[in-house]
Protein backbone atom coordinates (compact mmCIF):
# COMPACT_ATOMS: atom_id res chain seq x y z
CA UNK A 1 0.00 0.00 0.00
CA UNK A 2 1.87 2.99 -0.33
CA UNK A 3 -0.73 5.36 1.25
CA UNK A 4 -2.19 7.31 -1.48
CA UNK A 5 -6.01 7.53 -1.80
CA UNK A 6 -7.30 7.10 -5.45
CA UNK A 7 -10.12 9.65 -5.67
CA UNK A 8 -11.03 9.18 -9.66
CA UNK A 9 -13.46 6.28 -8.75
CA UNK A 10 -16.99 6.74 -9.39
CA UNK A 11 -17.52 4.02 -6.54
CA UNK A 12 -15.43 6.75 -4.55
CA UNK A 13 -17.86 9.67 -4.70
CA UNK A 14 -20.90 7.43 -4.48
CA UNK A 15 -20.03 5.94 -1.19
CA UNK A 16 -18.83 9.52 -0.14
CA UNK A 17 -22.34 10.82 -0.83
CA UNK A 18 -24.08 7.96 0.30
CA UNK A 19 -22.24 8.08 3.79
CA UNK A 20 -22.48 11.71 3.87
CA UNK A 21 -24.29 13.69 7.16
CA UNK A 22 -25.44 16.49 4.49
CA UNK A 23 -28.39 15.88 1.96
CA UNK A 24 -27.08 15.46 -1.14
CA UNK A 25 -29.46 15.54 -4.38
CA UNK A 26 -29.70 15.57 -7.94
CA UNK A 27 -32.69 17.38 -10.12
CA UNK A 28 -33.28 16.88 -13.53
CA UNK A 29 -33.47 20.46 -15.65
CA UNK A 30 -37.20 20.00 -15.16
CA UNK A 31 -36.55 20.23 -11.53
CA UNK A 32 -37.69 16.64 -10.49
CA UNK A 33 -35.25 14.92 -8.41
CA UNK A 34 -33.69 12.12 -9.55
CA UNK A 35 -31.53 10.98 -6.85
CA UNK A 36 -31.42 11.61 -2.93
CA UNK A 37 -28.39 10.65 -1.06
CA UNK A 38 -29.31 8.47 2.57
CA UNK A 39 -29.50 11.88 4.17
CA UNK A 40 -31.94 13.64 2.06
CA UNK A 41 -34.18 10.85 3.01
CA UNK A 42 -33.74 10.45 6.31
CA UNK A 43 -33.92 14.27 6.64
CA UNK A 44 -37.07 14.69 4.71
CA UNK A 45 -38.75 11.22 6.13
CA UNK A 46 -39.15 9.37 3.25
CA UNK A 47 -37.94 5.15 2.09
CA UNK A 48 -34.93 4.86 -0.10
CA UNK A 49 -37.33 5.60 -3.71
CA UNK A 50 -39.83 7.83 -2.58
CA UNK A 51 -38.02 11.03 -3.44
CA UNK A 52 -37.56 10.47 -7.30
CA UNK A 53 -39.78 11.69 -9.60
CA UNK A 54 -41.42 14.53 -7.14
CA UNK A 55 -40.88 18.29 -8.27
CA UNK A 56 -37.98 19.71 -5.30
CA UNK A 57 -40.60 23.07 -5.59
CA UNK A 58 -43.03 20.80 -4.45
CA UNK A 59 -41.51 20.70 -1.29
CA UNK A 60 -40.41 24.16 -0.37
CA UNK A 61 -42.41 26.45 1.30
CA UNK A 62 -44.05 28.45 -0.65
CA UNK A 63 -43.27 31.77 0.64
CA UNK A 64 -39.75 30.02 -0.09
CA UNK A 65 -39.79 28.78 -3.62
CA UNK A 66 -38.74 32.43 -5.15
CA UNK A 67 -35.63 31.91 -3.55
CA UNK A 68 -35.05 27.95 -4.03
CA UNK A 69 -36.14 28.83 -7.88
CA UNK A 70 -33.38 31.28 -8.02
CA UNK A 71 -30.53 29.44 -6.49
CA UNK A 72 -31.50 25.84 -8.54
CA UNK A 73 -31.06 28.47 -11.67
CA UNK A 74 -27.84 29.07 -10.81
CA UNK A 75 -28.28 32.61 -9.27
CA UNK A 76 -26.42 32.34 -5.59
CA UNK A 77 -26.68 34.39 -2.86
CA UNK A 78 -23.66 36.75 -1.44
CA UNK A 79 -22.63 34.21 0.20
CA UNK A 80 -23.09 31.34 -1.85
CA UNK A 81 -25.95 30.07 0.81
CA UNK A 82 -29.55 29.47 0.35
CA UNK A 83 -31.68 28.89 3.45
CA UNK A 84 -35.32 27.52 2.54
CA UNK A 85 -38.11 25.72 4.32
CA UNK A 86 -38.73 21.74 2.77
CA UNK A 87 -41.62 19.41 3.86
CA UNK A 88 -41.13 16.61 5.90
CA UNK A 89 -43.32 13.45 5.05
CA UNK A 90 -45.31 14.03 8.66
CA UNK A 91 -46.27 17.47 7.72
CA UNK A 92 -43.92 19.69 9.42
CA UNK A 93 -41.75 22.34 7.99
CA UNK A 94 -37.51 21.41 7.70
CA UNK A 95 -35.23 24.53 7.66
CA UNK A 96 -31.82 23.36 5.79
CA UNK A 97 -28.99 25.80 4.76
CA UNK A 98 -27.22 24.64 1.85
CA UNK A 99 -25.89 25.56 -2.28
CA UNK A 100 -26.92 24.53 -5.76
CA UNK A 101 -24.74 24.14 -8.65
CA UNK A 102 -25.71 23.60 -12.13
CA UNK A 103 -23.50 20.97 -14.01
CA UNK A 104 -23.43 21.17 -18.26
CA UNK A 105 -23.31 24.41 -20.24
CA UNK A 106 -27.34 23.68 -21.94
CA UNK A 107 -30.75 24.61 -19.94
CA UNK A 108 -32.48 21.70 -21.29
CA UNK A 109 -29.48 18.95 -20.59
CA UNK A 110 -27.42 18.54 -17.36
CA UNK A 111 -28.68 18.54 -13.95
CA UNK A 112 -29.10 20.48 -10.69
CA UNK A 113 -26.65 19.51 -7.61
CA UNK A 114 -27.69 20.13 -3.88
CA UNK A 115 -26.12 19.82 -0.50
CA UNK A 116 -27.96 21.08 2.44
CA UNK A 117 -28.13 20.35 5.90
CA UNK A 118 -30.55 20.79 8.42
CA UNK A 119 -30.57 23.96 10.55
CA UNK A 120 -34.09 24.09 11.86
CA UNK A 121 -32.49 24.07 15.42
CA UNK A 122 -30.56 26.78 14.98
CA UNK A 123 -33.76 28.63 13.34
CA UNK A 124 -35.68 27.61 16.09
CA UNK A 125 -32.84 28.77 18.61
CA UNK A 126 -32.06 32.48 16.82
CA UNK A 127 -36.25 32.74 16.70
CA UNK A 128 -35.93 31.96 20.56
CA UNK A 129 -33.39 34.56 21.22
CA UNK A 130 -34.79 37.04 18.97
CA UNK A 131 -37.89 36.66 20.86
CA UNK A 132 -36.36 37.15 24.32
CA UNK A 133 -34.45 40.51 22.96
CA UNK A 134 -37.86 41.82 21.82
CA UNK A 135 -38.85 41.38 25.18
CA UNK A 136 -36.08 42.65 26.99
CA UNK A 137 -36.33 45.51 24.56
CA UNK A 138 -40.11 45.79 25.57
CA UNK A 139 -39.66 45.10 29.35
CA UNK A 140 -36.61 47.87 29.42
CA UNK A 141 -39.26 50.48 28.10
CA UNK A 142 -41.55 49.81 30.50
CA UNK A 143 -39.11 50.41 33.19
CA UNK A 144 -37.84 54.32 31.71
CA UNK A 145 -41.45 55.12 31.22
CA UNK A 146 -42.20 53.91 34.96
CA UNK A 147 -38.98 55.64 35.74
CA UNK A 148 -39.55 58.64 34.17
CA UNK A 149 -43.50 58.65 35.98
CA UNK A 150 -41.58 58.34 39.43
CA UNK A 151 -39.45 60.66 38.87
CA UNK A 152 -42.52 63.38 37.39
CA UNK A 153 -44.70 61.96 40.75
CA UNK A 154 -41.47 62.56 43.03
CA UNK A 155 -41.18 66.16 41.22
CA UNK A 156 -45.04 67.47 41.58
CA UNK A 157 -45.40 66.19 45.11
CA UNK A 158 -41.95 67.57 46.75
CA UNK A 159 -43.30 71.09 44.67
CA UNK A 160 -46.57 70.48 45.65
CA UNK A 161 -45.80 69.82 48.83
CA UNK A 162 -43.92 73.26 49.95
CA UNK A 163 -46.79 75.04 49.78
CA UNK A 164 -49.03 73.67 52.86
CA UNK A 165 -45.33 73.27 54.80
CA UNK A 166 -44.72 77.10 54.74
CA UNK A 167 -48.24 77.69 56.00
CA UNK A 168 -47.51 74.90 59.24
CA UNK A 169 -44.04 76.23 59.39
CA UNK A 170 -45.69 80.20 59.31
CA UNK A 171 -48.48 79.46 61.73
CA UNK A 172 -46.41 77.92 64.19
CA UNK A 173 -43.45 80.71 64.26
CA UNK A 174 -46.69 83.29 64.63
CA UNK A 175 -48.15 81.27 67.81
CA UNK A 176 -44.83 80.86 69.20
CA UNK A 177 -44.44 84.71 68.74
CA UNK A 178 -47.85 85.76 69.62
CA UNK A 179 -49.09 84.04 72.43
CA UNK A 180 -45.16 82.36 74.01
CA UNK A 181 -46.16 83.91 77.34
CA UNK A 182 -49.72 82.74 77.78
CA UNK A 183 -48.25 78.88 77.03
CA UNK A 184 -46.48 76.62 79.67
CA UNK A 185 -42.76 75.48 79.41
CA UNK A 186 -44.46 72.45 78.12
CA UNK A 187 -46.61 73.53 75.22
CA UNK A 188 -43.44 75.60 74.48
CA UNK A 189 -41.36 72.30 74.38
CA UNK A 190 -43.84 70.80 71.95
CA UNK A 191 -44.15 73.94 69.62
CA UNK A 192 -40.38 73.67 69.33
CA UNK A 193 -40.08 70.23 68.47
CA UNK A 194 -42.87 70.81 65.45
CA UNK A 195 -41.14 73.73 64.17
CA UNK A 196 -38.29 71.51 64.39
CA UNK A 197 -39.91 68.33 62.71
CA UNK A 198 -41.46 71.37 60.33
CA UNK A 199 -37.84 72.18 59.15
CA UNK A 200 -36.73 68.65 58.58
CA UNK A 201 -39.60 67.97 56.74
CA UNK A 202 -38.77 71.12 54.77
CA UNK A 203 -35.35 70.15 53.92
CA UNK A 204 -36.27 66.44 53.07
CA UNK A 205 -38.67 67.68 50.20
CA UNK A 206 -35.85 70.59 48.75
CA UNK A 207 -33.62 67.39 48.77
CA UNK A 208 -36.43 65.28 47.10
CA UNK A 209 -36.87 68.32 45.02
CA UNK A 210 -33.27 69.06 43.49
CA UNK A 211 -32.54 65.16 43.36
CA UNK A 212 -36.13 64.35 40.94
CA UNK A 213 -35.04 67.72 39.21
CA UNK A 214 -31.66 66.59 38.39
CA UNK A 215 -32.86 64.04 35.24
CA UNK A 216 -34.80 67.44 33.89
CA UNK A 217 -31.54 69.26 33.32
CA UNK A 218 -31.05 69.81 29.64
CA UNK A 219 -28.08 71.28 30.07
CA UNK A 220 -24.77 70.75 27.34
CA UNK A 221 -22.59 68.79 27.96
CA UNK A 222 -19.14 70.91 27.84
CA UNK A 223 -15.65 70.15 28.29
CA UNK A 224 -15.04 70.67 31.94
CA UNK A 225 -11.73 70.44 33.68
CA UNK A 226 -11.86 69.03 36.93
CA UNK A 227 -8.79 70.04 38.23
CA UNK A 228 -10.95 73.33 38.81
CA UNK A 229 -13.65 71.91 40.13
CA UNK A 230 -12.04 70.11 42.77
CA UNK A 231 -10.05 73.50 43.47
CA UNK A 232 -13.51 75.01 44.03
CA UNK A 233 -15.12 72.31 45.47
CA UNK A 234 -12.43 72.50 48.43
CA UNK A 235 -12.25 76.44 48.66
CA UNK A 236 -15.98 75.35 50.02
CA UNK A 237 -14.96 73.34 52.92
CA UNK A 238 -11.82 76.07 53.85
CA UNK A 239 -13.19 77.15 57.36
CA UNK A 240 -13.75 72.84 58.35
CA UNK A 241 -10.39 72.08 56.61
CA UNK A 242 -8.49 74.75 58.78
CA UNK A 243 -10.22 73.53 62.18
CA UNK A 244 -10.12 70.03 61.66
CA UNK A 245 -6.67 69.80 60.50
CA UNK A 246 -7.48 68.03 57.51
CA UNK A 247 -5.18 67.52 54.66
CA UNK A 248 -7.00 67.19 51.08
CA UNK A 249 -4.37 66.03 48.49
CA UNK A 250 -5.55 66.26 44.85
CA UNK A 251 -3.55 64.37 42.01
CA UNK A 252 -3.96 65.73 38.18
CA UNK A 253 -6.87 65.23 36.71
CA UNK A 254 -8.63 65.10 33.42
CA UNK A 255 -10.67 67.40 31.36
CA UNK A 256 -13.91 65.48 30.83
CA UNK A 257 -16.91 66.15 29.08
CA UNK A 258 -19.94 66.49 31.44
CA UNK A 259 -22.10 69.07 33.45
CA UNK A 260 -20.16 71.31 35.13
CA UNK A 261 -22.91 72.12 37.95
CA UNK A 262 -23.21 68.41 37.97
CA UNK A 263 -19.36 67.61 38.56
CA UNK A 264 -19.12 70.08 40.83
CA UNK A 265 -21.74 68.50 43.29
CA UNK A 266 -20.21 65.34 43.06
CA UNK A 267 -16.72 66.28 44.11
CA UNK A 268 -18.53 68.60 47.13
CA UNK A 269 -20.66 65.55 48.08
CA UNK A 270 -17.42 63.31 48.41
CA UNK A 271 -15.06 65.92 50.12
CA UNK A 272 -18.10 66.99 52.71
CA UNK A 273 -18.22 63.16 53.67
CA UNK A 274 -15.09 62.32 53.74
CA UNK A 275 -14.61 65.61 56.27
CA UNK A 276 -18.10 64.39 58.14
CA UNK A 277 -17.08 60.98 58.82
CA UNK A 278 -13.71 61.31 59.87
CA UNK A 279 -12.55 59.21 62.84
CA UNK A 280 -10.29 60.59 65.96
CA UNK A 281 -7.24 61.09 63.57
CA UNK A 282 -7.30 64.64 61.05
CA UNK A 283 -9.05 63.84 57.88
CA UNK A 284 -6.65 62.63 54.99
CA UNK A 285 -8.41 62.55 51.98
CA UNK A 286 -6.72 62.06 48.56
CA UNK A 287 -7.52 62.89 45.29
CA UNK A 288 -6.83 60.79 41.96
CA UNK A 289 -7.74 59.81 38.63
CA UNK A 290 -6.64 57.17 36.74
CA UNK A 291 -6.95 55.24 33.19
CA UNK A 292 -8.70 51.41 33.17
CA UNK A 293 -10.00 50.47 30.08
CA UNK A 294 -10.34 53.44 27.75
CA UNK A 295 -12.34 55.29 30.95
CA UNK A 296 -11.00 57.59 33.80
CA UNK A 297 -11.20 55.85 37.68
CA UNK A 298 -11.68 58.81 40.14
CA UNK A 299 -10.86 57.59 43.53
CA UNK A 300 -11.40 60.20 46.85
CA UNK A 301 -9.74 58.15 49.47
CA UNK A 302 -10.25 58.95 53.41
CA UNK A 303 -9.04 57.92 56.85
CA UNK A 304 -12.48 57.94 58.35
CA UNK A 305 -14.66 56.11 60.40
CA UNK A 306 -15.38 53.52 57.17
CA UNK A 307 -18.37 51.24 55.85
CA UNK A 308 -19.21 47.77 56.81
CA UNK A 309 -19.37 46.45 53.57
CA UNK A 310 -23.20 45.20 54.28
CA UNK A 311 -24.09 48.58 53.71
CA UNK A 312 -22.03 49.53 50.65
CA UNK A 313 -25.05 49.42 48.21
CA UNK A 314 -27.40 51.09 50.61
CA UNK A 315 -26.15 54.10 51.23
CA UNK A 316 -26.35 54.72 47.86
CA UNK A 317 -29.77 54.98 48.24
CA UNK A 318 -32.11 58.07 48.60
CA UNK A 319 -32.54 59.08 52.60
CA UNK A 320 -30.85 55.94 53.49
CA UNK A 321 -28.17 57.01 56.23
CA UNK A 322 -26.41 54.91 58.63
CA UNK A 323 -26.45 57.44 61.90
CA UNK A 324 -28.82 59.07 63.64
CA UNK A 325 -28.86 63.51 62.95
CA UNK A 326 -27.62 63.89 66.15
CA UNK A 327 -24.71 61.45 65.54
CA UNK A 328 -23.78 62.89 62.62
CA UNK A 329 -25.90 66.07 60.33
CA UNK A 330 -27.34 65.25 57.09
CA UNK A 331 -30.47 63.93 54.93
CA UNK A 332 -29.17 60.58 52.95
CA UNK A 333 -29.16 62.09 50.08
CA UNK A 334 -25.68 63.43 49.05
CA UNK A 335 -24.51 59.94 47.55
CA UNK A 336 -27.99 59.01 46.01
CA UNK A 337 -27.28 62.67 43.93
CA UNK A 338 -23.47 61.55 43.44
CA UNK A 339 -25.02 58.18 41.54
CA UNK A 340 -27.92 59.86 39.75
CA UNK A 341 -25.45 62.09 38.13
CA UNK A 342 -22.60 59.27 37.59
CA UNK A 343 -25.18 57.41 35.13
CA UNK A 344 -26.37 60.15 33.68
CA UNK A 345 -22.43 60.58 32.49
CA UNK A 346 -22.69 57.34 30.94
CA UNK A 347 -20.26 55.73 34.22
CA UNK A 348 -20.50 53.65 37.57
CA UNK A 349 -20.11 54.64 41.13
CA UNK A 350 -18.89 52.72 44.35
CA UNK A 351 -17.51 52.20 47.92
CA UNK A 352 -14.19 49.66 48.87
CA UNK A 353 -14.21 50.25 52.74
CA UNK A 354 -14.19 48.81 55.92
CA UNK A 355 -15.20 49.91 59.31
CA UNK A 356 -12.25 52.11 60.94
CA UNK A 357 -10.34 51.30 57.93
CA UNK A 358 -11.23 54.44 55.79
CA UNK A 359 -13.15 54.85 52.40
CA UNK A 360 -12.92 54.89 49.07
CA UNK A 361 -15.28 56.42 46.69
CA UNK A 362 -14.74 55.63 43.10
CA UNK A 363 -16.61 56.15 39.67
CA UNK A 364 -15.83 56.04 36.55
CA UNK A 365 -16.31 57.91 33.27
CA UNK A 366 -16.33 57.84 29.81
CA UNK A 367 -13.28 59.72 28.59
CA UNK A 368 -13.72 63.31 26.64
P1 LIG B 1 -25.73 62.00 54.50
O1 LIG B 1 -24.28 62.33 54.65
O2 LIG B 1 -26.60 63.19 54.43
O3 LIG B 1 -26.19 61.00 55.48
P2 LIG B 1 -25.04 60.61 52.03
O4 LIG B 1 -25.97 60.08 51.00
O5 LIG B 1 -23.99 61.54 51.59
O6 LIG B 1 -25.97 61.30 53.10
O7 LIG B 1 -24.38 59.38 52.76
C1 LIG B 1 -25.15 58.25 53.12
C2 LIG B 1 -24.48 57.51 54.26
O8 LIG B 1 -23.24 56.93 53.81
C3 LIG B 1 -24.05 58.39 55.39
O9 LIG B 1 -25.13 58.56 56.31
C4 LIG B 1 -22.88 57.66 56.01
O10 LIG B 1 -23.33 56.68 56.90
C5 LIG B 1 -22.28 56.94 54.83
N1 LIG B 1 -21.07 57.64 54.30
C6 LIG B 1 -21.01 58.48 53.25
N2 LIG B 1 -19.76 58.91 53.03
C7 LIG B 1 -18.98 58.31 53.96
C8 LIG B 1 -17.58 58.33 54.26
N3 LIG B 1 -16.71 59.06 53.54
N4 LIG B 1 -17.14 57.58 55.30
C9 LIG B 1 -18.01 56.85 56.03
N5 LIG B 1 -19.34 56.78 55.81
C10 LIG B 1 -19.83 57.51 54.79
Amino acid sequence: MDGSLNVSGEGFFQTLVSQSSFAFQVLSRTGRISYGNPAAQILLGYDSAGLSGIKFLSLVHPDDRRIAWSATAGNKNPDGFTEIRLLHTSGHWIWVRGTASLSGESTDSGSIFLNYQDITDLKNSSAILAEQHEQLQIRAAELAESNTELERFAFMSSHDLQEPLRMVTGFLTLLKKKYSDKLDADAQQYIGFAVEGAERMRSLIAHLLEYSRLGKNKDDLNLVDLNIVCLEATALFREQIEISGAEIEAGHLPVVKGKKTQLQQVFQNLISNALKYRSADPPKIKISCSEVNSQWRFEFRDNGIGIDPQFHERIFQIFQRLHSKSQYSGTGIGLAICKKIIEQHGGRIWVESAPEKGSAFIFTMTKA
